[in-house]
């Protein structure tokens, strides 16, 4: 048995608890990250990474089916699923390998294993050759989340799966049924479809990507149809029956009830917080009613020296928000005066096109009662999106009416996923649209699509009629 006393114990290796170990490695901390799984969470391994590499080769099909349209003579297109699946298994097994490296060129001890709370200060390790129990000052809850089951709609790898095994398909599913509308959910229709995929999506709430600007989804629905793809809003399933491997499935549309058959149903319908054996209620750890763990500025719960951070500690659900909170957790658990104190948390959706906001909506500031401007900028009048063949969609900004602060961007269109990050920095550093309008972008770039909406906001359009 290993006796080891550390001053933080991190729980779980995914974006949010391997980047709170490096940290506190890097501050001297005394630091062991505990995972039963591989080391980068399901960001790495299950889904921002493998989900992005695939979404690209399927962008590589659908831009080479299109061909001809640039003058480039191709002998048809040809997908070897094999050869794919290897090669996004190998750049997640590098980065994995990557972040074992730098938590080992911390200091930070890797325990493989699973990991439960005991009291504040101590918790128990099952690893393959036991069970042991160690002391720490502090500990990092960072398990993250699962999957949401729903009844009748049980995964069983087969027909019906969920994100993880979406990611292991050796073929195109013929008729493809996506149950829930979300960010997941979208990307793998998306992705699918370009691999040939005849593409169904049944989505409970009265718009796409719930939560998102109308216009922005409007635009992937769009293209979506116009690949083929039946949606279903305002829907849900009422019965599934399987037999000789496809689904038989029930929805109830507002339209009446409609039968669909599919080869696979994806099942991605939102997650829930993973906290067995973080003795939740023992400790009395505040959580929201969906138990997601409630925790302050500084990253700690309302029990002293626990901290929460990540998918566990409520949405938005991203790798880049686990991230950074676990940089603030690690420096609060060594004594510095941080705190998560970001004005603009940015996200991406690699639907096609992509969708990329931060900050607010038009409808969340009315709501907030902020009385707002909103100009937008297409990408079809932009010589960038021409010259690269992808016009659809456009920037708007929402800034404040009465003094032009940026308070939100939504970006739907190409590379919208790299263009928000321009955004966020503005954000953060309080600029206006009129700092935007005067910072000079390059030509020929998408970039210049921000730009441009935002000179509409300060009343100097140059390649759009004032309005
Ligand atoms: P996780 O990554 O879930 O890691 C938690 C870890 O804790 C796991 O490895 C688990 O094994 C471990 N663990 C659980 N219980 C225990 C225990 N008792 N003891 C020890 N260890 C334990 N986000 C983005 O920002 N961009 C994207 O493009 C994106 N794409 C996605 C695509 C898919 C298909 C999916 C499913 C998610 C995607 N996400 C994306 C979300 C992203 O993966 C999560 O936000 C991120 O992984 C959260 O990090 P985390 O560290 O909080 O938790």
């Amino acid at each position: 048995m290993r006796r080891m006393d550390a001053d933080v114990a991190v729980i779980g290796g995914g974006p949010g608890g391997y980047v709170c170990a490096i940290r506190a490695g890097q501050l001297g901390l005394r630091t062991i990250i505990i995972e039963p799984d591989k080391l980068g969470g399901e960001c790495l391994n299950y889904g921002c990474i493998p989900s992005k590499s695939l979404i690209t080769v399927s962008k590589l099909v659908d831009r080479l089916k299109e061909a001809e349209k640039f003058g480039l003579k191709t002998d048809g297109v040809s997908l070897d699923y094999v050869q794919m699946q290897k090669w996004k298994s190998e750049v997640v097994s590098k980065l994995v390998s990557g972040v074992e490296a730098l938590l080992k060129g911390n200091h930070v001890t890797i325990i493989k294993g699973s990991a439960e709370i005991l009291t504040k200060d101590r918790i128990a390790v099952t690893t393959q050759s036991g069970r042991e129990e160690i002391p720490t000052r502090s500990i990092v809850i960072a398990t993250g989340t699962e999957p949401i089951q729903l009844q009748g709609l049980e995964r069983d790898g087969q027909v019906v799966i969920g994100s993880k095994e979406a990611l292991e398909l050796t073929s195109a599913p013929k008729r493809l049924l996506v149950v829930g509308g979300g960010a997941i959910g979208l990307e793998f229709a998306c992705m699918y479809q370009k691999f040939g995929s005849q593409v169904t999506v049944v989505e409970l709430m009265a718009q796409l990507l719930p939560g998102s600007d109308p216009e922005v989804v409007r635009v992937v629905q769009k293209k979506l149809e116009a690949r083929g793809a039946k949606v279903f809003l305002g829907s849900k399933v009422t019965s599934l029956t399987k037999s000789s491997g496809v689904a038989k499935v029930e929805l109830e549309t507002p339209v009446g009830p409609i039968s669909i058959i599919a080869d696979k149903v994806l099942v991605s319908v939102g997650r829930r917080p993973r906290t067995a054996g973080m003795n939740i209620a023992g400790l009395g750890i505040k959580t929201d009613q969906r138990g997601f763990i409630l925790a302050s500025q500084r990253m700690m719960t309302n029990v002293d020296g626990v901290y929460a951070i990540g998918d566990v500690s409520g949405p938005p659900l991203l790798a880049h928000k686990a991230s950074k909170q676990g940089i603030v957790a690690a420096e609060c658990i060594a004594g510095l005066p941080s705190a998560a104190d970001w004005r603009a948390m940015p996200d991406a959706i690699f639907t096609d096109p992509e969708v990329a906001s931060v900050g607010i909506t038009e409808a969340k500031a009315a709501e907030a009662g902020v009385e707002v401007k909103r100009t937008r900028f297409q990408f079809s009048a932009l010589g960038r999106a021409l010259s690269t063949g992808e016009t659809e969609g456009f920037v708007k900004v929402v800034s404040r009416a009465k003094d032009g602060l940026v308070v939100g961007v939504q970006i739907v269109g190409p590379d919208a996923s790299n263009l928000i990050s321009e955004v966020a920095l503005a954000m953060e550093m309080g600029a206006t649209v009129e700092d935007i309008a005067l910072t000079v972008h390059p030509h020929p770039t998408l970039s210049e699509a921000l730009m441009e909406a935002a000179e509409s906001a300060s009343g100097s359009p140059i390649h759009q009629m004032k309005i």
